[in-house]
C-alpha cells in the first residue's frame, strides 16, 4: 500500500507545486506515493456554487461552510476510509518530526486546506478533523501548510529519500539540532574547513559533531535542549 494524500482546496492548481519536484516528485512519478487535489466549491449547493458566508455573530472576512465542506470530506473519503482527516489550522498542534513519522507509515492523510478566517467549527466536530499548525503564524490559506506537512511526510516514505542514512543525523531526528556542515573547497575567502573533519578518524569526528550539535541546542533552542536532557536523564535512571 502506498501512501496516499488527498487535499480538499479551492485551488487545487497549486498541487503538487513544489511536491512535483526533486525527491518527492520522483517519489510520485515512480508510485511511491500518491495526490489528488479537489475542488470543495464542486460540493456546492447553490447556483453560485458559494462555499463561504458571513460569520455568526458578526466580525471580518468569511466562513467556509460546514455542510459544503462535510459533503467535500464525504466524497473524498468513504466511512472506512482509515486515513486520518487533518484540518491545516493555526490552532492545531504544532507539528512535529514525530508526528510526521507516523502519518508516513500510515496509508495516507485527507487534508483540508481552510481559507478566509477558517472554517465552521461544526465540521471539525462532525468529521473529528485532526488540526495541524505548521507555526504560529497567520497564513492566508491551508495550501502552503499542506505543502509543508506532505513535504515533511513524503521525504520520509520509504525510497524517496535515495540515502535514508542521512535522515539519522538530521535536527530534530536525534532530539538535538544537526552539527553545522561543509564541503570543498578546503578554503574559502580565508576560511578552512575544521581540521578533524578532514583527519579521516570518525571517533574524533563522531564526537566533534555531537559537541557542535549539543552547543548549537543549547544556545538556539533551550526548549529542545532541555527536553533532550530530560530524556537523558530518564534513560540513565
Ligand atoms: N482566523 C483564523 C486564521 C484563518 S487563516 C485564526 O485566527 O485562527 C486561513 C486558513 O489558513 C486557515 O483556516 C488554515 O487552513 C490556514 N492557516 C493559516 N495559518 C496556518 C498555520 N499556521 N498552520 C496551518 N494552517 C494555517
Amino acid at each position: 500500500m502506498t501512501f496516499k494524500a488527498s487535499i480538499l482546496t479551492l485551488y487545487p492548481d497549486m498541487f503538487p507545486g513544489p511536491l512535483g519536484h526533486s525527491l518527492s516528485g520522483r517519489g510520485l512519478e515512480k508510485g511511491l506515493w500518491s495526490l489528488e487535489a479537489l475542488q470543495i466549491r464542486d460540493h456546492a449547493l447553490d447556483k453560485h456554487r458559494s462555499v463561504d458566508d458571513t460569520p455568526a455573530g458578526g466580525g471580518a472576512g468569511m466562513v467556509l461552510r460546514a455542510d459544503v465542506l462535510a459533503r467535500a470530506i464525504d466524497a473524498a473519503a468513504r466511512e472506512d476510509d482509515p486515513r486520518p482527516r487533518i484540518l491545516m489550522s493555526p490552532r492545531g498542534k504544532p507539528l512535529t518530526q514525530a508526528r510526521a513519522h507516523e502519518l508516513a507509515e500510515g496509508p495516507g492523510a485527507i487534508i483540508v486546506c481552510g481559507r478566509f478566517e477558517g472554517v465552521d467549527q461544526r465540521v471539525i466536530d462532525a468529521r473529528n478533523l485532526e488540526e495541524i499548525s505548521i507555526g504560529d503564524y497567520i497564513l492566508s490559506g491551508g495550501e502552503i501548510g499542506a505543502i509543508t506537512l506532505l513535504d515533511a511526510i513524503v521525504r520520509l516514505i520509504p525510497g524517496v529519500m535515495g540515502n535514508m542514512q542521512s535522515a539519522d543525523t538530521e535536527s530534530f531526528e536525534t532530539g538535538l539540532l544537526e552539527h553545522p556542515q561543509y564541503t570543498r573547497p578546503q578554503e574559502f575567502e580565508g576560511r578552512t574547513i575544521p581540521e578533524v573533519l578532514t583527519s579521516g578518524n570518525h571517533k574524533k569526528i563522531a564526537e566533534w559533531q555531537r559537541e557542535q550539535a549539543e552547543k548549537l541546542t543549547q544556545e538556539r533552542r533551550p526548549d529542545l535542549w532541555d527536553a533532550y536532557c530530560s530524556l537523558v536523564d530518564g534513560n540513565h535512571k
